[in-house]
């Protein structure tokens, strides 16, 4: 299947009368004849479900939908984002081990690595996503256990050389995990460049609608556990908590790492997804290729559109040609990149405040990547305590703003916009 019959078909089949969605089994517990058969299943001896907390049958319905998608052999939906780029991480990374991560990444992320993961245990090392080949193997250590980057860096719009860095992690014995969440599996794939495990944040383009927050972690079921087994203790040693299985051998390379984070993580930390909030997932995935196709397009005039703009000091797409990355873009992305563009507003940080105020359509949310257009000036919002010389060190420019293109007439959207920008200026 393509993927834009993937988006509709994959996932779920149904049998003779059997309904055309898929069931939403709101159901916390499931229901056996005799102990034995539920002990099977503890002792992750048959396949099945008993308890909500680690699986449900809509929740891997979807899952897998997203597996085809990316081209994987087993995946897992989270209750967000979050939930996903920490389980990913910590499937493989125990107190003392260390982590290799682009500095490039959605902030949430960073933080959770450089503070609540280090008070974990864990330590991290982040490196410029353009470093040399050789600051790149710097940052290795004896106890790294993965590498982590982001496909198109939220906020940044750095695009990420995947196949260079899962050459280096691959050198040292380790995964490459990406976050796919900014281009989709309709506009990369990482696991055809070398990716080994990719995660999601299904908040943004999957659901698309403002309606769920969720994640979702997918194995390529490439890397193999048992040939760096002294790496990766937990995936390869038996579990005590499951009568000593061990994961790599059990479930093989394909299913080993799914298995683990949804035996022991999910199981302990609970962050599942409702069976209602994956079925709102799953309408979203339904119309993913369509809404992308629609979101690079608008992004591509409304970029061209801003560019040309007397009123606008910058714009960063990687879909422009001219951008740092639109070679890298074109490689990795060639049907297109995401509905983000970052520009200036002539003038700083009081113009483009003013800039904002004058919006009709695009509204105004720290979110991205769904159907309506949505702004966000750091400097007047959620960087307003920063002064510009503390914004400029950080990396954010006083006058930048946000801009996350929805699916609307790219006409309305651009008449918006130039008639906020115009006056921007006169005030
Ligand atoms: N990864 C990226 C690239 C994101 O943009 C976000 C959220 O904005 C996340 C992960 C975290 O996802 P969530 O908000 O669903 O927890």
């Amino acid at each position: 299947m393509k993927k834009e019959t993937k988006c509709i078909e994959a996932g779920y089949t149904p049998k003779n009368g059997e309904p055309r969605m898929i069931p939403i089994i709101q159901s916390t517990t499931f229901k056996y004849d005799t102990s034995a058969d539920m002990g099977k299943l503890f002792d992750l001896e048959a396949e099945g479900y008993f308890y909500t907390r680690l699986q449900n049958p809509t929740n891997d319905m979807v899952a897998s939908k997203i597996a085809a998608l990316e081209g994987g052999t087993a995946a897992m939906l989270t209750s967000s984002g979050q939930a996903a780029t920490f389980i990913s991480v910590f499937n493989l990374a125990n107190a003392g081990d260390h982590v290799v991560a682009s500095s490039s990444i959605y902030g949430g992320s960073f933080n959770l690595f450089n503070v609540t993961m280090r008070k974990m245990g864990i330590d991290f090392t982040f490196v410029d996503p353009d470093c040399s080949d050789e600051e790149l193997e710097a940052a290795f250590k004896p106890n790294t256990k993965a590498v982590f980057g982001e496909t198109i860096a939220n906020p940044a719009l750095i695009v990420l050389d995947i196949e260079r860095f899962a050459v280096a992690a691959h050198k040292h014995g380790v995964p490459l995990i990406i976050d796919n969440t900014f281009a989709t599996p309709i506009n990369c794939r990482p696991f055809e460049w070398g990716a080994d495990i990719v995660t999601h944040s299904t908040t943004k383009y999957m659901d698309g609608h403002d309606a769920t927050v969720g994640g979702v972690i997918v194995d390529s079921g490439k890397f193999d556990w048992m040939a760096h087994a002294d790496k990766f203790p937990g995936l390869c040693t038996p579990d005590d908590s499951y009568h000593g299985i061990t994961y790599a051998e059990k479930f093989g390379k394909e299913k080993a790492f799914i298995t683990k984070a949804t035996a022991q993580l999910m199981r302990d930390f609970g962050a599942i997804p409702s069976p209602m909030n994956c079925y709102i997932l799953n309408l979203g995935l339904e119309s993913l290729a369509v809404r992308m196709q629609r979101h690079c397009e608008n992004a591509q005039k409304v970029a061209e559109f801003l560019q040309s703009n007397p009123n606008v000091s910058y714009v960063t797409y990687p879909g422009l040609p001219g951008d740092k990355y639109y070679e890298r873009a074109r490689k990795y992305m060639p049907d297109g990149t995401c509905g983000v563009i970052s520009f200036g507003v002539k003038g700083g940080r009081k113009t483009a405040e003013e800039f904002m105020k004058h919006l009709k359509l695009a509204i105004i949310a720290t979110h991205v990547a769904d159907a309506h257009t949505c702004v966000l000036h750091p400097a007047s919002s959620t960087h307003r305590q920063m002064t510009d010389e503390e914004l400029l060190a950080g990396g954010v420019r006083p006058d930048m703003v946000r801009l996350s293109v929805g699916i609307e007439n790219a006409d309305d959207i651009m008449d918006d916009l130039r008639q906020a920008l115009e006056a921007s200026q006169k005030a």
